[in-house]
């Protein structure tokens, strides 16, 4: 007797007698194993089959249908090798044992115990390659099937490990028809999907389910037909989420707002998203003929280039894309290698030429408003060296014009007095406007009276027009509060420029100055101002280009005085009050300047008060003056014209701030201080001035006396401890004023 494997055998028998008889007879065969058995199929499947049985000798009787049932769930979930033992020879009988998944089958009686010794052995060789099909099977979840053509019904119980009952009916009929289907040479492949039912949309879970059939396209059905059948859930799922993923880095290729290309470090490229191709200004077809390195500048590009070839990680370096038509693209690149063997990198293009533009055109701004800073300081510095020696040419002029001259003399004087003072209008008016420019006028917001404001305009304007046969009318709406609330010098300013054109542009007929009240909301009031002349007229094409600087209109046979910046600083002093300044005219008929400002109403009795005050004021006249000065002609201007108004004043002169602080004692009434100075600046002389020992000397009138026009803005001479101040060149009657003003204000003080 032959050495045996040791091996593990189940018995399945009703009958324990025949069980038994079974077992001497493996023993008699020298078996060497364990034996196991058990009395029906039920209780195997209910207990036993997690034991590791290689061979199961099942008892199917004689009465093998239902035998039969439980046989093939038997053989469904076991990967043992299944001998039937029938106690009938019936050939029927035994082809459905195999049919329900038996492996073999031996007739009760009709076999030795060496027989069924070789048998178990032959089995167990079987069994090796069973046990590896089933795991192989096992672990594809691929399963054979047979179709029965003449019983038309669909085989799939070698699937029912990966299969319930109702996907292999649902399962059974789609592989009918994928049969006819293959019938007609059509397919040999279907993919089937199945839905697994669930409470709730959400859980439903899809089954994917590949069916292959044995090729026998144009032929008849044979009488089995074959195939595999195979759950590809897994697969199918990790491609849909593949895909899926796939997709939406193709979104974010195909939408990104950053040029993306795929291509060779050779620059040959594969693929380019839509904003690459803008960047590039090529099309999708151009792609295969292009190369994207040649796009790249000379120089950033060029190191660019050099970096990819030696497969250097690159971020956002600017380089300019130049395209074929000669425009630029500047950029930020990325590049991204796929891998150390791969010769193709990704390339991100982030186009950055606006934001470069933006910063060019935010830079040139910066440097026109430090130009214009420049500007405005280099135009204060000029007019005030402009201003210093034209106070002496207006003051001494005027001086001159009040000695004996000759006719001649007197004449020539007349006109040297009237371009000074022409000057000093320009002057002026170029401060102005360059003040406006640059948004450093602060309007005051004070009581005044309207009426006074334009019947002084009225009364001056009258002084111009002598030889003119012009008339000046003014009407005031009977509406309109008397007294309003704004910055009383500057509307003057306005009403004076546009009055005064109309005056120098009419020989003859009238200029009517109208101010009316166009409406009237709480405490303020629109008002509409216009100024009509019967004068030469401004063609239409001009209406808008006077209102810029230095704009004027050439008449061929007149020539007329002015700057052109009369309207151009009007129009800005309306619009940064609020208002709006237009023009109607026609040539040789006349021209109606309009313009509305809206105004606060004023405060009435204030007004009244501040008149009555000053009336009651007996005026004090100054004794004793300092002219702190280092300039001799406005040294002797200012004497002078001290000296006229006042014989018996004492004038004592300062050449510059420290001798200012040497000559001063408590009995001065008032000091004119000049600002800029050698060895000490009337800034400094008044801030020591202010702290010195003696509290009456701390407490006297300054007035600066300076060519410095800005020192009008705001209240700049405030911040300086200076009293007020007068304007080089100035007119001598306001000197005087300004004098007497803060000289008695002193007094009331004491
Ligand atoms: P200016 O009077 O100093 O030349 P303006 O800015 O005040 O400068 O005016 C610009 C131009 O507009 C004038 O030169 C003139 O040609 C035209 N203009 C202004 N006002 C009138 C007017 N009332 N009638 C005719 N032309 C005018």
């Amino acid at each position: 007797m032959k050495k045996r494997n040791t091996i593990d055998i189940l018995i399945i028998d009703e009958s324990a007698a025949d069980a038994r008889l079974l077992q001497i007879m493996l023993k008699d065969g020298s078996f060497v194993g364990n034996i196991t058995s058990s009395p029906n199929i039920q209780s195997v499947l209910n207990n036993q089959l997690e034991q590791s049985h290689q061979i199961i000798l099942v008892d199917i009787g004689l009465f093998p249908e239902s035998k039969l049932q439980q046989l093939l769930l038997l053989t469904q979930k076991t990967d043992a090798y299944t001998i039937a033992i029938s106690s009938s020879n019936d050939k029927k009988l035994n082809i459905d044992a195999l049919k329900a998944g038996a492996d073999d089958f031996m007739v009760k009686g009709r076999f030795s115990s060496e027989e069924l010794l070789d048998k178990i052995e032959f089995t167990l060789i079987k069994y090796q390659h069973k046990k590896q099909l089933h795991w192989a099977q096992r672990m594809s979840l691929l399963a054979p099937w047979s179709y029965n053509s003449s019983q038309k019904q669909v085989d799939l119980s070698q699937a029912l490990f990966f299969l319930n009952k109702a996907q292999a009916s649902y399962l059974a009929l789609e592989i009918e028809s994928a049969i006819s289907d293959a019938l007609t040479g059509k397919i040999c492949q279907k993919e089937i999907q199945y839905v697994l039912a669930g409470n709730d949309d959400v859980l439903k879970e899809k089954k994917y389910y590949l069916v292959t059939i044995e090729n026998f396209k144009d032929k008849a059905i044979p009488a089995v037909v074959k195939g595999t059948i195979q759950d590809i859930s897994e697969r199918k799922k990790a491609n849909e989420r593949l895909e899926e993923t796939h997709q939406k880095y193709m979104d974010i290729f195909a939408n990104s707002s950053d040029g993306i290309y795929l291509s060779t470090i050779l620059g040959l490229p594969k693929e380019c998203n839509k904003s690459g191709l803008e960047i590039f200004d090529i099309k999708d077809k151009d792609i295969p003929n292009s190369n994207l390195h040649h796009f790249f500048d000379k120089k950033n590009g060029h190191s660019v280039l050099i970096d990819i070839g030696h497969k250097k990680t690159i971020k956002n370096r600017e380089i300019e894309i130049i395209r074929k038509d000669g425009t630029i693209r500047n950029c930020l690149l990325s590049v991204v290698y796929f891998s150390n063997e791969s010769d193709m990198y990704t390339g991100i293009l982030r186009d950055i030429t606006e934001r470069k533009i933006a910063e060019k055109i935010k830079q040139t701004r910066i440097l026109e408003m430090e130009s214009n800073q420049l500007k405005e300081q280099f135009i204060a510095a000029i007019s005030h060296e402009m201003r210093t020696p034209m106070n002496a040419i207006i003051g001494l002029s005027n001086l001159l014009l009040d000695t004996t001259l000759n006719d001649e003399q007197r004449g020539y004087l007349k006109s040297i007095h009237h371009s000074s003072e022409q000057l000093l209008g320009i002057l002026n008016d170029i401060l102005d406007i360059s003040s406006l420019k640059n948004g450093q006028i602060v309007f005051e917001n004070k009581n005044f009276d309207i009426h006074d404001l334009l019947q002084n305009i009225v009364h001056n304007l009258s002084y111009k027009t002598p030889d003119k046969d012009v008339v000046i009318e003014l009407y005031i709406d009977p509406d309109l509060p008397k007294i309003l609330k704004g910055d009383k010098l500057r509307i003057n300013q306005i009403l004076y420029n546009l009055a005064g054109n109309a005056v120098k542009f009419t020989d003859k007929g009238s200029v009517k100055i109208n101010c009316n009240l166009l409406g009237q909301s709480g405490d303020t009031v629109l008002v509409k101002f216009s100024i009509a002349d019967t004068g030469i007229g401004i063609p239409k094409e001009k209406h808008d280009a006077i209102f810029e600087s230095f704009t004027r209109i050439k008449h061929k046979e007149r020539i007329f005085e002015g700057t052109g910046l009369g309207l151009a600083i009007s129009k800005n002093l309306i619009e940064q009050q609020g208002g709006k300044i237009w023009v109607t005219s026609k040539i040789g008929v006349g021209s109606t300047f309009f313009f509305d400002l809206v105004l606060e109403i004023g405060d009435n009795i204030q007004v009244q008060n501040k008149e009555e005050a000053n009336s009651n004021i007996v005026i004090v006249n100054p004794k004793r003056i300092m002219i702190v000065e280092d300039n001799k002609m406005n040294q002797l201007v200012a004497r002078k014209l001290l000296a006229k108004r006042w014989p018996e004043l004492d004038i004592i002169v300062a050449n510059n701030g420290q001798e200012a602080l040497d000559l001063v004692d408590e009995d001065f009434d008032v000091i004119l201080m000049d600002l800029y100075m050698p060895v000490m600046d009337g800034y400094a002389a008044t801030k020591a001035l202010r702290q010195h020992e003696n509290p009456n000397i701390q407490t006297l009138p300054i007035l600066a006396m300076t060519a410095d026009a800005q020192i009008q803005e705001g209240d700049k001479y405030l911040q300086y401890d200076l009293d007020g101040f007068i304007v080089k060149p100035f007119d001598p009657g306001l000197l005087y004023e300004k004098i007497l003003t803060h000289l008695n204000r002193t007094h009331e003080k004491r």
